[in-house]
């Protein structure tokens, strides 16, 4: 006989971690299932723990809505809960005369999203606030940030605990049959739960492990695509207080400038498709394109400065040659199963847009 439980999310990342969270706080029963042997350490580990704006997504979209209120909300949970971050800024830079009509589109965008604080800058004023800088124009963000992803996540975990939620690691879940009473579930190792709600906010294995769920149509679920994002770490000292990001180009942000909250800085991430979501390699030959795309921006980069560092998965679900996808957050009204939600394609903003993910799940079930 399986034990029941009112509502599963599986996955502890930050996204199934602030769901979790919020389902415990609407004070139901909550239990999370990870297949690690500790939180957070899927694609939430290997980021650039960029709290971002909202300037590049399609407006009325999931990206767009969810990571204007996404921010809002970290903000002010950081503050809250003392979780370190800082509200640094960025530079949004255009480094040739051919790529202001694009800045100008993301700043028209931007305004369409909510995003009401960018300021134009020109060149000298550019330069103003970051010397070693080069470009023809800038938008200034001063509501971008950066966050400690990790002491986020320990402050999701320590309030769903709080709130009477559990995390049960090293507890993969196998298969799952949805009923209209109940989903009942199985892990690897045999262990049965019936419940009520299940949340699938499985990161890169989310539609794989939605294909195992019997009774959900298989046209609910996209085929997984695989974008590796490698980073390069800066030997010393960088000469910038603000990120710097170049003109978005393909499927990413651009090879952009991100400091940590110890003032270390790293580019990246690149953008190469790739077959297996485990291939998190960083190749040094890359290394050789971020000196000539960083030179763009930040000329007096030397030889020899950068270093391999680590890499991330961007879990797509469109292919190279698509349009971008949104966020897909599936819910009973999409699949026609009660207490199911199926979270696909959770790739930048996801870490910014967590809480509001997690408002916007929580209504749906
Ligand atoms: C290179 C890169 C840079 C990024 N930079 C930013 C940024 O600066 N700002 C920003 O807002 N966003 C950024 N993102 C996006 C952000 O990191 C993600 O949206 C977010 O971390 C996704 O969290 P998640 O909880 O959905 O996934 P994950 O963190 O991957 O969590 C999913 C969890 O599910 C577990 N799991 C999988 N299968 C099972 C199973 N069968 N049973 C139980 N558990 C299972 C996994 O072990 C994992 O712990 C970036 C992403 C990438 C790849």
């Amino acid at each position: 006989m399986a034990d029941a439980v009112d509502c599963v999310v599986v996955g502890a990342g930050v996204v199934g971690l602030a769901v979790a969270r919020a389902l415990a706080l609407q004070g139901r029963e909550v239990m999370v299932l990870e297949s690690a042997d500790a939180i957070g350490t899927g694609i939430s580990s290997r980021n650039s723990e960029v709290i971002h704006a909202g300037l590049y997504y399609s407006t009325d979209s999931l990206k767009a809505k969810l990571c204007v209120r996404g921010r809002d909300m970290l903000y002010a949970y950081c503050t809250e809960r003392n979780v370190p971050h800082s509200r640094c800024g960025k530079l949004l830079v255009a480094t040739a005369l051919s790529q202001l009509p694009s800045l100008e589109s993301i700043q028209a965008r931007a305004q369409a999203n909510g995003v009401l604080d960018l300021r134009w800058l020109g060149r000298h004023e550019a330069q103003a606030m970051e010397p070693a800088l080069e470009c023809v124009a800038a938008l200034f963000s001063p509501s971008t940030g950066i966050v400690d992803s990790h002491a986020l996540m320990l402050a999701l975990q320590g309030d769903l605990e709080h709130a009477g939620g559990l995390v049960a690691l090293n507890s993969p879940l196998a298969l799952a049959e949805c009923a209209q009473d109940a989903i009942n579930l199985e892990a690897f190792d045999g262990t049965r739960l019936r419940a009520r709600t299940v949340v699938n906010a499985a990161g890169l294995n989310a539609p794989g492990l939605a294909r195992r769920f019997a009774g959900l149509g298989a046209d609910h679920v996209p085929h997984a695509r695989h974008a590796k994002g490698s980073y390069f770490t800066l030997s010393g000292k960088a000469p910038f207080s603000h990120l710097i990001y170049p003109v978005p180009e393909a499927a990413g942000l651009g090879v952009h400038l991100t400091l940590d909250l110890g003032g270390q800085a790293k580019f990246g991430p690149d953008l190469q498709w790739v077959d297996s979501p485990d291939d998190l390699l960083v190749d040094p030959a890359r290394g050789e394109a971020f000196y000539a795309e960083v030179r763009k921006y930040w000329p007096a980069l030397r030889d020899g400065a950068l270093a391999p560092g680590y890499a991330g998965m961007r879990p797509k679900i469109h292919g190279p040659d698509e349009p971008a996808a949104d966020f897909v957050i599936q819910g009973p009204s999409v699949h026609g199963i009660p207490g199911l939600v199926n979270l696909f394609g959770i790739e930048s903003p996801g870490l910014t847009s967590s809480l509001a993910i997690a408002e916007h799940v929580a209504a749906l079930v």
